[in-house]
């Protein structure tokens, strides 16, 4: 007999949701017949940060000051899976909103805000798959107008689901692009001492919110996601004893970014 729960995440019940992230995961959760799948079945997840209890951040989760307004626009169950880093971005960015894609039936007040008047819109993607769209590299804060936020728009699913999103989807056709320039990723790469471009959501929105002139609360994105990713692999035992940096140093480091990003201009 399977004594295990059966969807080994701590009941949400006990949690409040906090962002829209956490209420987009409730409400897709709602929506699944099955328990979603993911690697790593027998460790129990808290429903916020979807970590093993064990390896749980949220007591570090602070958001951060901004200007810059998100709008995640998340594939089916990209929502539910642990290793999801969107949620990331709520985490830390006030205003974020997240949706899911449907290619026949798009979220009614995700196309009410992608035109309203408040925001500056721009969609975070690569130039090279752009076609007509104006595409900038860096969003200057003279060619912010004042009266607007800037929106930056994340589709959130692997890269694979991210074009056919943007394909699929007309009215992101109608965006202004951010692309993060290849110098930048190469750079971001050689740090990370990657030669893997591929990156997740919310590495690139790090380099997003610095092309839009918040630098510093792009650190402290990437410090947190650097924690996030840290503990998800201490939670799947990923990780040899001898060469386990301790997980305070992540949250360390965590906290000196957020701290340099609140006590200075972003
Ligand atoms: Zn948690």
């Amino acid at each position: 007999m399977d004594t295990r729960k059966p969807q080994q995440v701590a009941s949400l019940v006990d949690f409040k949701p906090v962002h829209a992230v956490h209420r987009l995961y409730a409400y897709r959760k709602s929506l699944s017949t099955k328990a979603f799948s993911a690697r790593g079945k027998k460790l129990i997840r808290c429903p916020l940060c979807l970590l093993g209890t064990q390896f749980c951040t949220c007591a570090h989760r602070k958001p951060l000051s901004s200007d810059i307004s998100v709008m995640l626009i998340m594939y089916d169950d990209e929502v539910l899976k642990p290793t999801n880093s969107g949620r990331l971005i709520a985490d830390l960015i006030p205003d974020t909103h997240a949706y899911l894609w449907s290619r026949t039936q798009p979220n009614q007040a995700m196309l009410a805000q992608l035109v309203d008047p408040q925001y500056q819109v721009y969609l975070v993607f690569p130039e090279q798959y752009v076609e007509q769209q104006v595409v900038f590299n860096r969003i200057e804060k003279q060619a912010q107008q004042s009266d607007k936020k800037v929106l930056l728009v994340f589709l959130d699913g692997s890269w694979r689901q991210a074009i056919k999103m943007f394909r699929k989807s007309p009215y992101l056709h109608q965006l202004k692009v951010l692309s993060i320039s290849s110098s930048k990723l190469a750079t971001y790469a050689l740090r990370k001492g990657s030669h893997d471009f591929q990156l997740g959501t919310a590495e690139v929105a790090a380099l997003a919110l610095d092309a839009a002139g918040e630098p510093l609360n792009g650190h402290a994105l990437t410090a947190w996601f650097d924690l996030f990713v840290e503990s998800s692999l201490l939670g799947r035992n990923r990780r040899l004893k001898s060469t386990i940096v301790p997980i305070s140093e992540y949250v360390d480091q965590f906290n000196l970014a957020y701290n340099q990003a609140k006590s200075s201009n972003k």
